[in-house]
């Protein structure tokens, strides 16, 4: 049996991220989708806690998945898991040299885990978080960049912004 680790910051989760956690969940027996939670870095637009549930509630159709958060290096947290797979995602070659260099540290700290890249789907490439809550903030339409729940999620946050600072 097959344990894979998806771990990101999905902050929040888009359809590209879907879409890959959608494949893998087709070539390992469980798939986990593991939110960083890294009280020291930047702040997230989103809690952990909202950031799960949002996973939670896009993956409900896929029985194999399910979601986590971790506070450690991702290979020990996989190690935890007994997971012998790290998913990641290739958009573009932007991506690929990041992705490339955290395999080879993974591999260094972790001989026994092997990285998955899946590459993006064509209509996805461009699809970042980032890009999304950037089109979000200035009340831009991201109903096809993710799901319906996390689109209005968005739509609170940065409605609630803008009253805040009438
Ligand atoms: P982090 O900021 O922790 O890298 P992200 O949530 O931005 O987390 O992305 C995590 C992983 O998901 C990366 O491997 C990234 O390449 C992949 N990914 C992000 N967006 C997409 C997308 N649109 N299509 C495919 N993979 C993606």
């Amino acid at each position: 049996m097959t344990i894979a680790v998806y771990p990101a910051s999905f902050d929040p989760i888009t359809n590209g991220h879907l879409d890959v956690a959608q494949r893998a969940a087709r070539l390992f027996d469980t798939l986990i989708l593991a939110v960083a939670d890294r009280p020291n870095h930047k702040t997230p637009l989103f809690s952990t806690e909202e950031r799960i549930a949002m996973m939670r509630e896009a993956v409900a159709h896929l029985p194999n998945v399910r979601v986590d958060a971790f506070r450690t290096l991702a290979v020990e947290y996989a190690d935890q898991q007994q997971a012998t797979v790290l998913v990641r995602g290739l958009r573009a070659s932007t991506d690929f040299e990041h992705e490339f260099q955290m395999a080879h540290i993974n591999h260094r700290l972790a001989a026994d885990i092997e990285t998955v890249c899946l590459m993006a789907d064509q209509q996805y490439t461009f699809l970042s978080s980032s890009a999304v809550k950037e089109i979000a903030a200035y009340g831009g339409d991201v109903t096809n960049l993710v799901p319906p729940h996390v689109a209005a999620a968005l739509r609170r946050v940065y409605d609630q912004r803008k009253e805040a600072t009438r």
